[in-house]
């Protein structure tokens, strides 16, 4: 069976192994756009995400491939907030167990192992090709367009089309034209950079470092911008400060409110969002330097074409925020099932793929959801879910049994299925979401007002 794969990130990836360990009749082509992650491991822009029980479960399932990840991440137990009162950082405990730590793995070094083993295994079905772009897919006749390094064009038939190619899928705009395919997206009113340090003095390699705080503006009329983010240990001791702050789509700034040059940065850093780390002259240039990343949800109704013989995983099919560190790990959900669905059918697309969409597409819905509404944004609400989740969570220690533990803990120590943790809370949802509402509405009167 001919599968064609569009994209090498950890979805593309993490199927293809799935396939050729389990049969020698896949042959694999894989296309990926950009070069091998192998040679781009200084990208700048690359950014460290963290991989917990969810996901780490799904590479443990093939032999030898959890080791050779986590060889390339860093294992974090403790998180760090700083006291503004005490003047000082405050470092937590994650977690007690000692396979309950989360691994934070730069995007490029995820593909990187994930490459490697998959070489190393030597399959002959496997066939990777960097520099490649899709630029067309023809569902109708089962084939995909690309282009080559060189420029040249490429025709490529398949049995199964795979669109693992992220946010701006290319498989998902061929499957959008089909009718009754149903799409929604919509970007989210708040931006990203990512930057890389060496590792601080003062800061230690087994901690994430969190911060949030308000902006500081002299416009009287302006609303208060929110800046988060987390200086997080990488390989090799260096640290990637990940930065996001609210902006909306149509709004043309190209950092956090108060920065106007590298000086600032590094003064706000050093001062405000992570007292004690410095960022050199350079690092805070071409911080300031870049543009910023916007961050886009999508959510779709199916993720096949049945007559298409195509399918999708991972971003392409459900795009989020990185608020709840899940993005990958659902995408490699959807691998797991796919491959299964494609198992137990013994590869007939028309019982597999359909099978698949059902599963899947109600767990893309419901982590898309759970990202937007695990963050109350009525102050009233957001404490008050606090409260109350903070009760669970001692109830839960006390009556395990009984009383679930809370949508935080079941995304992070557990592998409970995302539209389950949803049920579990709906109520809570209901409210958070109306309440939401009426807070972005507030909020987009305020910006046409002034
Ligand atoms: C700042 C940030 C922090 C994050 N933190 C976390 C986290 O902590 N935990 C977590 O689980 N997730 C996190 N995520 C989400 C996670 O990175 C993504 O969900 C994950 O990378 C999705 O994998 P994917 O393979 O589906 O898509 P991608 O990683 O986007 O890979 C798609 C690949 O397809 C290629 N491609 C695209 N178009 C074409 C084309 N036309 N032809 C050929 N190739 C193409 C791209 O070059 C790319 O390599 C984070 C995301 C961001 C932005």
């Amino acid at each position: 069976m001919n599968v064609v794969i569009i994209g090498a990130g950890p979805a593309g990836l993490l199927l293809a192994h799935r396939l050729l360990t389990r049969s020698s009749h896949y042959q694999v082509f894989i296309y990926e756009q950009r070069s091998d992650p192998r040679k781009l491991r200084a990208d700048q822009r690359a950014f460290v995400l963290s991989l917990t029980e969810r996901g780490q479960k799904e590479l443990r399932a093939i032999d030898g491939l959890w080791p050779a990840v986590d060889q390339q991440g860093v294992a974090i137990c403790k998180t760090g907030i700083y006291n503004k009162k005490l003047q000082q950082w405050k470092v937590f405990e994650r977690s007690s167990g000692t396979e309950k730590y989360s691994l934070l793995i730069n995007r490029n070094n995820l593909c990187a192992a994930l490459l490697d083993q998959l070489e190393k295994r030597d399959y002959p079905g496997l066939h990777l090709n960097f520099d490649t772009a899709c630029m067309n897919v023809h569902l109708k006749a089962c084939q995909v367009t690309l282009t080559n390094e060189e420029g040249q064009r490429i025709e490529h038939s398949y049995d199964l089309l795979v669109g693992a190619d992220g946010i701006h899928s290319v498989v998902k705009a061929a499957l959008l034209k089909q009718p009754g395919f149903d799409f929604q997206q919509s970007y989210f009113d708040k931006v990203w950079k990512v930057l890389h340090l060496p590792q601080p003095q003062a800061f230690a390699a087994d901690t994430s470092y969190f911060f949030r705080t308000s902006s500081s503006t002299t416009d009287p009329n302006a609303l208060p911008c929110q800046i988060s983010g987390a200086a997080i240990p990488e390989l090799d001791d260096q640290f990637c400060l990940l930065t996001f702050w609210d902006q909306a789509p149509d709004q043309a700034r190209n950092n956090p409110p108060g920065i106007e040059t590298p000086t600032d940065l590094q003064q706000q850093i050093y001062e405000q969002w992570l007292p004690g780390l410095q960022v050199s002259d350079a690092a805070a240039q071409s911080f300031c330097e870049r543009r910023p990343s916007s961050i886009l949800e999508t959510q779709c109704d199916r993720y096949h074409d049945r007559s298409g013989q195509a399918v999708l995983v991972g971003d392409a099919a459900h795009a989020m925020s990185s608020f709840l560190a899940q993005g990958c790990q659902a995408a490699f959900a959807d691998v797991v099932a796919l491959d299964r669905c494609l198992q137990a059918s013994e590869d007939q697309l028309q019982i597999a793929l359909p099978q698949y969409s059902a599963l899947q597409v109600k767990e893309g819905h419901a982590i898309t959801e759970l990202n937007l509404l695990l963050s109350p944004k009525a102050k009233w609400v957001s404490k008050l879910f606090g409260v109350a989740m903070m009760m669970q969570s001692k109830l839960n220690q006390r009556f395990p049994d009984r009383i679930s533990p809370t949508p935080s803990t079941l995304l992070s120590k557990t592998s409970v299925p995302y539209a389950e943790i949803y049920d579990r809370f709906k109520p809570w949802f209901s409210l958070i979401r109306w309440s939401n509402q009426r807070v972005l509405a507030k909020q987009k009167s305020a910006r046409i007002n002034s």
